[in-house]
């Protein structure tokens, strides 16, 4: 009888688990038909998360269809809303409402994450965001819309709560797009506000001299030590009491794992990923894997682990798998390791960090040769392979086996 493999989501772990699912299939000989390898998600394409800070974020999107054709991956539309772990099902309801069971022998679950949004009056209502496609295609459409309300200081100044990466990233692209939107000569003002005592507080002593440095030239200013208390629709009031006047505000303050994850009867860390066992298993769910940021995986044997970054998501998402094949094919399951880490920090439109190394991170590149090896990660390493069997099938392999 035909077995199935489920993978619920299509972002970077999901396409890596189903391509290395598909390739030990192949390298096995086995039949489509007789291991069937399907991908559950709203739609059969690849948000570009990383790029969601640029300029027209709803384009940053490579579609799937292909991909999946070539390398005999089937792909369901839908969002999995129950994991039955007793029965072995998933439950998915489509965009008319409907609403369709199917079975798996063996579940990846790669819902990825979404924007954290702490209960701070009017963040709701007035704070935007660049976590999600909807999010910032609404940012980038009220930028743009600022252009025709009357020129004022509120209008002119964007505050993006949280100096972590992702607000270092949206914060130094914006000036240039405030500029290009409102005029060079505007006098735009970008302010990060974090409650922590220093931007970036992950990056460590070497590499942040050179981001306070690059945010001091791009004239973008900072509140620290202090949170935002409140939104309203002409600003922000820190919680030491500071008001800042601004018509935009990001919050750009953490990640969640998808909920789905809540749904499993393992232990979750604080961001709500699944503690894995070393081959991505979910501990008390033996027939399912958590991947990509639902997980958290150790990387190596010196006390670290994943980070809900694209970097883990495409090797933990080659593991999964690979090892949901290999599990239901008679196969050994491979421990995940990922000893290199790097990181890649955009600084705006020239410049950008890159650093190697968990602590001390040591800095490899600044300036315009880390600014390219920002835009080969984010337009060219990060995006799906071609839709060649072979072509996709190393892709996935390599992107378990070469590390940075
Ligand atoms: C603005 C921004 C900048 C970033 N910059 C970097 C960076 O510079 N470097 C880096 O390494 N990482 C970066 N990241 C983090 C990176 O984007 C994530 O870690 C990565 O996307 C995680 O991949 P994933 O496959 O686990 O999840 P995702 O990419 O989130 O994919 C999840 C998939 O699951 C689907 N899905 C969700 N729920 C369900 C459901 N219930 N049913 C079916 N499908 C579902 C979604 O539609 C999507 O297809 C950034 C993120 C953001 C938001």
């Amino acid at each position: 009888m035909s077995q199935q493999i489920i993978i619920i989501g299509a972002g970077f772990a999901g396409l890596m688990a189903a391509l290395s699912a598909a390739r030990l299939r192949d390298e096995k000989g086995v039949s489509p038909k007789d291991l069937t390898i399907t991908v559950v998600a709203p739609e059969p394409t690849l948000i570009v998360r990383p790029r969601l800070y640029e300029r027209d974020p709803g384009t940053m999107i490579a579609p799937l269809s292909d991909v999946f054709a070539a390398t005999d991956i089937s792909f369901h539309a839908g969002f999995v809303d129950t994991i039955d772990i007793e029965r072995g099902t998933v439950c998915i309801t489509n965009a008319a409402g409907d609403t369709d069971n199917l079975s798996y022998d063996r579940l990846v679950v790669s819902a990825g994450s979404h924007g954290f949004q702490p209960p701070i009056p009017g963040l709701a209502d007035f704070g935007h965001s660049v976590t999600d496609r909807d999010g910032a295609v609404a940012l980038d459409k009220h930028l743009h819309a600022l252009a025709e309300r009357p020129a004022s200081r509120a209008r002119n100044t964007v505050v993006v709560g949280g100096g972590g990466f992702t607000g270092i990233e949206v914060a130094t692209e914006m000036p240039g797009r405030l500029r290009e939107i409102l005029g060079v000569d505007t006098p735009v003002r970008v302010i990060i506000v974090e409650r922590g005592q220093c931007v970036a507080p992950d990056m460590g002593p070497e590499p942040r001299p050179y981001i306070e440095a690059r945010l001091r030239d791009l004239g973008i200013e900072t509140r620290l030590g202090s949170g935002i208390a409140q939104l309203d629709g002409s600003g922000v009031t820190l919680e030491n009491g500071e008001r800042i006047e601004a018509e935009t505000v990001i919050w750009s303050a953490g990640m969640r794992a998808s909920p789905l994850t809540a749904q499993l009867p393992a232990e979750r860390d604080n961001l709500g990923r699944i503690l894995v066992d070393p081959d991505l298993r979910v501990p008390g769910a033996p027939h399912v894997f958590a991947t990509g940021d639902t997980a958290k995986a150790a990387t190596d044997s010196e006390g670290n682990f994943s980070l809900m970054s694209c970097q883990h998501a495409r090797r933990l998402g080659a593991f999964a798998g690979h090892n949901a094949a290999a599990d239901l094919l008679g196969e050994p399951t491979l421990a995940y390791d990922q000893p290199a880490y790097v990181v890649c920090l955009d600084l705006g439109p020239d410049t950008a960090i890159f650093t190697r190394g968990w602590s001390p991170r040591t800095v490899e590149l600044t300036g315009a040769a880390a600014k390219k090896v920002k835009m080969d990660i984010n337009a060219v390493w990060i995006y799906p392979p071609a839709a060649e069997r072979e072509v996709a099938f190393q892709n996935a392999f390599d992107a378990r086996t070469v590390d940075f």
